[in-house]
């Protein structure tokens, strides 16, 4: 079935009016044949997985066709803004979700800016875009009105200067009355590395959006006019008070992250000895990167639509750039720095000194820009071994402006740098390239050949798929920092942090940090706290940040929360765990939900739904392939021990992380391969599909370790019921097709014509042996 026969089945279970007072309508885009269809999710949808991420994957779940590869316009590239975008204070994200080109799970980013807020004020709450485009297109949304317009002239625009010129031609302004989803270069190469932009910093970055977008053959999406109002929605006002005041009476936010950014954590991680340094070889790199050093050039801040915080440091090193925005905000403040008591008080009072990135008085547009976040200074800092803030201050601007992922990007560069270090390849095989730790200019230049995939840029765009593609040996896996495929985001290195390593595990996107960092394991008043850590995650939680027992507990909950704040579309760094045990929580959110929607949520609810949208990404990943052995973490980290800071000798036991993760699947309801168990996958799939059939094996089986498993595609008959049961448990294949296990449908036993036997929701098969008599 291919996906216009999907939406169309998919379409007949949904509605043609909203089901709630604030819903948004499902536009469906077919961009082949430049046609499109608006229609309602069901009020289950939104009691079971919410908005945004969680009703993403319910869309991705139907449409999914796992035999096509994720660059196949026939996979849909899904856009969800969350339930409260754009009504609630820091509720300004939206994600994008498909099958991910980069890694071997689902494509899920998350993005905040003016897009998501426009959408939702515009309409919609899903776009489901498929089909490849006659030729490159912009879509414009203006309310009602939807447009399919040709983008050949935008073609081979990057992010400084495809905006301005949609500005120019459509007299719009971005932010004011237009905001953009677009690609850049590095998209339409579909480089595996680049995200689809929504800003001048603002990225949907893992995963590789970039070139799903453009393989849709789709330049940008325009939302074109000033948003509507919010809705008038007495009771979501009030709240939305508290909200604000929760936000911006937050110790980190109001000291740390509206004065200097994200870049204020470079510091605890540095003291901790907890830097991912050189591809992760060691764990420790230079003060010169704290962020006071980029005070210097440090204007101002910038936000997301409507956001109290504005946590966006901006930068200008040009000789008419102003600084010292912040520069007082970390003195005195000694956060996670207790480590190492006398880096706590070093302040650096660094004075401007950039004079042209070669020193000789010439500027360019990248000499000012927007960022850069803490990932980025970590992957362009430490991991490739840089550590003057003006060249990564420079990179970062490239990177914004060439649309390409930091994380991905700077780990595709560390790998190939340690890769050089080995002689596991060398100058044949970069084109001349010198990939010594630390070259600069490779490094600069190496950016802009992969947005072309010019020369050994090709070879870091195919990112974390280089050896897959045939770039590299094989041997260069065993030096891969990925799970899933997908390369790690966060530059913390997370051989001490227990929690933190699950986490990276067991994210359903890969290794990433934003799905369920326990951040607050780096905070000794926390963890010497007991009672106040019990509470805090719902269980007991061991207080050294570098014991297993009980951290199964804490990614739980953070997982719970932070996939509910992307459904809702609040800001991670503005949820409840992420960076603070004050910030807005799930009751927050229950409180304005019920208002917005004239139903009833509490905090536990939302906690459920949580658990259930993961559920559904993990059985979307069990369609990919993926299975229990792919929660895991790099070789590196359970071999070699971290060699510096107060936890020198750290590594991960192979066996005490295995018996962490089974106690996650427990707490979390997974089978031993990482998937919901039959009751829940029933619940899910009712909502999901609206089909389940139950299904008793005679025995486990491979990818089926508990011989119940539930089938959620609709099946007509036994026959059906065959071929779909080899199709998700492909491991399982030839016991599945043993000619002497009959078919029993609620208890009685399907002696021939199984094509004739239809099968309904809801009922029993169990597969039988037969008795061999004699
Ligand atoms: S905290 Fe920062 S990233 Fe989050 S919504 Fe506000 S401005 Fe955007």
């Amino acid at each position: 079935m291919g996906i216009r026969d999907k939406v169309e089945e998919l379409c007949e279970r949904l509605y043609d009016e909203p089901q709630y007072p604030t819903q948004g309508a499902v536009l469906f885009v077919d961009l082949e044949r430049r046609t499109t269809r608006r229609k309602y999710l069901p009020l289950d949808v939104l009691r079971t997985f919410l908005g945004g991420r969680g009703a993403n994957m319910y869309l991705l779940y139907n449409l999914l066709q796992e035999e096509c590869d994720a660059l196949d316009p026939e996979v849909p590239l899904i856009f969800g803004a969350g339930t409260l975008t754009g009504d609630m204070p820091a509720a300004t994200r939206g994600n994008f979700t498909s099958r991910s080109p980069d890694s071997h799970a689902i494509l899920d980013t998350n993005g905040g800016d003016y897009f998501p807020s426009f959408v939702k004020r515009h309409g919609y709450d899903h776009l489901v875009l498929f089909g490849l485009a006659p030729h490159w297109t912009l879509l414009r949304l203006a309310h009602e009105d939807v447009q399919f317009l040709d983008a050949t002239r935008y073609v081979g625009l990057d992010n400084l200067d495809l905006p301005a010129a949609i500005e120019r031609d459509f007299d719009c302004s971005e932010r004011k009355d237009m905001a953009l989803a677009r690609i850049t270069t590095a998209g339409e190469n579909l480089a595996l590395c680049s995200g689809i932009m929504g800003g001048i910093k603002a990225i949907w970055a893992r995963g590789g959006g970039g070139a799903k977008m453009g393989s849709l053959r789709l330049k940008a999406i325009m939302v074109h006019g000033k948003p509507g109002d919010a809705p008038k929605v007495q009771e979501l006002k009030a709240h939305n008070k508290v909200i604000g005041k929760k936000i911006t009476s937050t110790s980190v936010i109001r000291n740390a992250l509206k004065q200097v950014g994200t870049p204020f954590l470079y510091k605890p991680s540095r003291v901790l000895g907890a830097l991912g340094t050189m591809n992760n070889q060691t764990t420790a790199w230079h003060a010169t990167l704290d962020a006071d050093n980029f005070d210097p050039y440090r204007p101002g801040m910038d936000g997301c639509f409507k956001c109290p915080v504005h946590c966006r440091n901006q930068n200008d090193m040009t000789p008419e750039g102003k600084g010292g925005w912040g520069s007082a905000a970390l003195k005195g403040l000694k956060g996670n720095a207790s480590y190492d008591k006398a880096q706590a008080d070093v302040e650096h009072g660094k004075e401007r000194s950039y004079n042209g990135i070669r020193g000789d008085g010439t500027f360019d547009q990248y000499d000012k820009g927007d960022g850069p976040e803490y990932v980025t200074v970590g992957k362009f800092g430490p991991m490739i071994g840089l550590k003057e803030p003006e060249q990564i201050l420079r990179l970062n601007n490239i990177l914004n402006d060439l649309g390409l992922d930091s994380a991905s990007t700077g780990s595709a560069i560390s790998w190939a740098m340690e890769l050089w270090q080995r002689g596991i390849i060398d100058a044949r095989d970069t084109g001349g390239l010198d990939l010594s730790w630390g070259n600069y200019e490779t490094v600069e230049k190496l950016l802009f050949m992969t947005a072309k995939r010019e020369g050994f840029g090709d070879t870091i765009a195919d990112s974390a798929r280089a050896v897959e593609r045939g770039k590299y040996p094989l041997e260069a896996l065993d030096y891969r920092i990925a799970v899933k495929g997908l390369f790690q985001s966060d530059p913390h290195d997370s051989r001490i942090l227990k929690a933190f390593a699950l986490g990276l595990s067991v994210a359903t996107r890969g290794m990433d940090h934003l799905r369920n960092r326990v951040t607050l394991e780096i905070n000794a008043r926390i963890n010497d706290d007991a009672a106040f850590k019990t509470e805090l995650y719902g269980g007991t939680v061991a207080p050294e940040p570098n014991r297993y027992d009980g951290k199964e507990i804490a990614v739980r909950r953070c997982e719970n929360t932070f996939a509910v704040g992307d459904s809702v579309g609040m800001c991670r760094f503005n949820t409840k765990l992420f960076n603070s045990p004050t910030t807005p929580d799930p009751s927050d959110f229950a409180t304005q939900l019920s208002a917005a929607t004239d139903l009833d949520f509490s905090g536990e609810q939302l906690n459920e739904i949580g658990r259930n949208i993961t559920g559904l990404e993990r059985l979307l990943n069990f369609r990919l392939g993926l299975r229990a052995k792919d929660d895991t973490l790099p070789r590196r980290w359970f071999d070699e021990e971290i060699q510096v800071g107060p936890f020198k000798g750290e590594k991960v036991d192979r066996a005490a992380f295995e018996a962490m993760k089974g106690r996650f699947y427990d707490v979390t309801g997974l089978n031993a391969e990482g998937v919901p168990r039959a009751d829940w996958h029933e619940q899910l799939a009712r909502t999901t599909t609206g089909f389940a059939v139950r299904v008793e094996l005679p025995q486990p089986l491979p990818g089926a370790p508990d011989k119940t498993v539930i089938i959620d595609e609709r099946v007509a008959d036994v026959s059906a019921l065959r071929d779909a049961l080899q199709r998700r448990f492909p491991e399982a294949q030839d016991a599945l097709a043993d000619p002497s296990w009959n078919v029993a449908v609620n208890g009685r036993m399907v002696l021939s014509g199984e094509r004739d036997t239809a099968l309904n929701d809801g009922d029993r098969v169990a597969l039988v042996p037969i008795i061999a008599g004699g």
